[in-house]
């Protein structure tokens, strides 16, 4: 999607006149739960705008699903409903700007994707001419291992000629992403506390306020935005999400340049990062009961096969992320049966923080409803 579809399509839908819950007040103040990407991006959008925030973690920031992430950026598979894949699109656009604001590190290199399994490779093509049935998706073209091999030159594509070309992806370092918002928040004039683990909130009489009970002492705040991942039906005492799914996450040393864009091949996926890491995944939930030597060498046979001249990987970190994953798959954004309260939890939550972040910051400080959030309120499970 181009800038100007970009900045038309969030005109257009971005704000519910109807809905206005109040007339703004000057000073807002704001805790979020959670410093993983989602609450971090909102909490840095909020500081921008002015709010007193307060972002907290039970553990360090970046140490849930976000750190342990393959950290992809993409809008190419066709989500149902439409609005979740041009949710995605959004996505990719409002990464752009904090990209600029914060100097991301994002390489917009891409991605290849391919099958070795004939019934795999013909769902990959299904997919693409899904997505192509839809008014906006991202440009995406299949092209054969040649022109393949000229993108990427140390990959062994096994002379397919049906690759997925994805040309708009991209992947971020999350955890510098982090890292970067988080220093923004402080500078803008807000706080971030770890560990401080929220515990419950507890009534007040004030109208405008909930207290919260943490592990540090008791918050006031007029908005509790909930962004702790697969915690969350634990401090809200709700059923919003599956059991979460594991996958492993191999981050390199720094290493010579092999990897341009997003790889994607038949067991194992692979990016490399500007400053050198090589970051992998693997197709299949992770096998828990195997542990990081198993995982690593499991995965280095894969890398093997998949990159030419390649040896063991020398690895920094072996990772296992559990995924939120809400009951119907959909994100989950939205206020929480009170108006202070507030949910934003979801998978592909790297490639949705950005305009997540946006909306909920536009929903909070302007007190309005955002039609584009309209699909994926909480109050679809009570
Ligand atoms: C292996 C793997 C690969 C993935 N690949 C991609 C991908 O390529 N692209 C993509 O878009 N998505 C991907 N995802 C999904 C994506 O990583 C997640 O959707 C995203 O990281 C969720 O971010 P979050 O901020 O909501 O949660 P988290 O990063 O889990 O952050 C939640 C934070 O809340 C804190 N917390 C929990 N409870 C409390 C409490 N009571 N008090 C205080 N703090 C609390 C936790 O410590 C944690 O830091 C992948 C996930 C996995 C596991």
């Amino acid at each position: 999607m181009n800038r100007r579809d970009f900045l038309k399509i969030l005109g257009l839908f971005a704000l519910s006149p109807k809905k206005i819950y109040s007339q703004n007040r000057n000073t807002k103040n704001a805790v979020v739960v959670g410093a993983g990407i989602i609450g971090s991006s909102i909490a840095y959008e909020l500081s921008k705008r002015g709010v007193d925030v307060t972002l907290i973690d039970k553990n360090l920031p970046g140490s849930g699903c976000s750190g342990s992430s393959f950290s992809w950026i993409n809008a190419t598979y066709p989500k149902k409903p439409y609005s979740y894949n041009l949710f995605s699109q959004l996505g990719m656009n409002a990464f752009r700007f904090v990209e600029k604001e914060l100097s991301l590190d994002i390489k917009w290199n891409g991605s290849l994707e391919w099958s070795s399994k004939k019934e795999d490779q013909e769902k990959l093509i299904d997919s693409i001419n899904e997505l192509k049935k839809y008014p906006k998706y991202t440009p995406t073209s299949i092209i054969g291992y040649k022109k393949a091999r000229k993108l990427e030159p140390y990959i062994n594509f096994e002379r397919n000629e049906n690759i997925i070309f994805s040309k708009a992806d991209g992947a971020i370092n999350t955890n510098d992403a982090i890292s970067k918002m988080i220093d923004a928040i402080k500078k803008n004039g807000g706080s971030v506390l770890y560990p401080c683990q929220f515990e419950q909130i507890i009534d007040s009489n004030d109208s405008f306020n909930d207290n919260q009970r943490t592990s540090t002492g008791i918050f006031k705040s007029e908005n509790v935005i909930f962004c702790n991942g697969i915690d969350v039906d634990k401090s809200l005492n709700t059923n919003f999400l599956k059991k979460p799914r594991p996958g492993v996450i191999i981050k390199t040393e720094p290493t010579e340049n092999t990897i341009n864009s997003i790889v994607y091949g038949p067991k194992i996926h692979a990016h490399q990062q500007r400053n050198g890491q090589i970051i992998i995944g693997e197709q299949i939930t992770a096998p828990i009961r195997e542990n990081s030597e198993s995982h690593l060498k499991r995965i280095s046979n894969h890398f093997t096969n998949m990159v030419d001249n390649s040896t063991y990987l020398n690895s920094s970190e072996i990772l296992v992320g559990w995924r939120p994953i809400p009951r119907d798959d959909i994100p989950i954004i939205g206020r929480f049966k009170s108006k202070s309260i507030y949910v934003a939890v979801m998978h592909s939550g790297i490639s949705l923080a950005a305009i997540v972040s946006n909306l909920v910051t536009q929903e909070i400080v302007d007190e309005v409803d955002s039609k584009l959030l309209d699909d994926f309120r909480p109050s679809r499970f009570f």
